[in-house]
């Protein structure tokens, strides 16, 4: 198959996002695992966990990025199934592609530059959907969660990781002081941008909740939707499936 390239609309969000992961794109992984204290890659594990890939399925990593979650699934579908790892941003594909194809994973992997908005895959190709930390960026997350439904076959799943809100008491406090203050003064000094991560802790403040993006996915026609809270719900996983 062969997957075309497309225009990506620019709203002020999008260039924003745009302008973000360019930005940081070269020091991402080492900042990931700097701000989350390296709990991102036990948020990940868990998640590969609940997608239980078998081998031979067709697996989409959308805002796959520099390819973490893609990498796992690459092992997991083998030589028969397909991975695509998918991202709007050309810097952060570049990113991935470079360090996947060093990790000698790139047999069944393929990438994709897209725009979550509209899947430029056919109708009922993927047995999974994952998005991780990418919906938060997505400036029409309806249409996002309805083009993911679309590309997905009966029986398929997806898994939304994303950061969610606190559920622990008085976790939220210490969390905001946290994202408003260590964030971007971690941004500056390693990547010499403060503004993105600035961005970072206001859009994890307004991302939907728990029960509201388990909302946004039955809207789009997901069923049986549930989420488990990770880290006292600071990030939560969404699971839905298509039938
Ligand atoms: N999934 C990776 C991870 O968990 O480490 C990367 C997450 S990174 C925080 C968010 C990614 O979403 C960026 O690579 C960005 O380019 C991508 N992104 C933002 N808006 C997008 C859109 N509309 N469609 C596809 N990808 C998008």
């Amino acid at each position: 198959t062969h997957f075309g390239y497309q225009q990506v609309p620019v709203g002020e969000k999008a260039r924003r996002v745009a302008e973000v992961f360019h930005s940081v794109a070269d020091r991402y992984d080492v900042m990931n695992d700097l701000m989350s204290f390296g709990v991102h890659r036990l948020w990940k594990r868990y998640t590969v966990n609940l997608a239980a890939v078998r081998r031979g399925e067709r697996v989409l990593d959308l805002a796959g990025g520099t390819g973490d979650l893609a990498e796992r699934f690459s092992h997991l579908v083998g030589p028969d199934g397909e991975v695509v790892l998918a991202d709007i941003n050309a810097s952060m594909l570049r990113q991935g592609r470079a360090r996947l194809v060093d990790a000698g994973v790139a047999g069944n992997l393929r990438f994709a530059q897209v725009n979550a908005e509209a899947l430029p895959f056919p109708d009922n190709h993927f047995n999974l959907v994952t998005i991780a930390f990418g919906l938060r960026n997505v400036t029409d997350k309806a249409a996002a969660l309805r083009s993911m439904y679309r590309v997905l076959k009966p029986g398929g799943r997806l898994l939304v990781l994303e950061f969610s809100k606190p559920v622990l008491p008085g976790l939220g406090k210490i969390y905001d002081a946290y994202s408003f203050t260590a964030l971007p003064l971690m941004g500056r000094m390693v990547t010499g941008d403060a503004g993105s991560y600035r961005y970072l802790a206001e859009s994890i403040r307004m991302h939907p909740d728990q029960q509201h993006l388990r909302e946004m996915m039955v809207e789009a026609g997901f069923e049986r939707s549930d989420y488990y809270n990770l880290t006292g719900g600071i990030v939560a996983v969404h699971r839905g499936y298509k039938f």
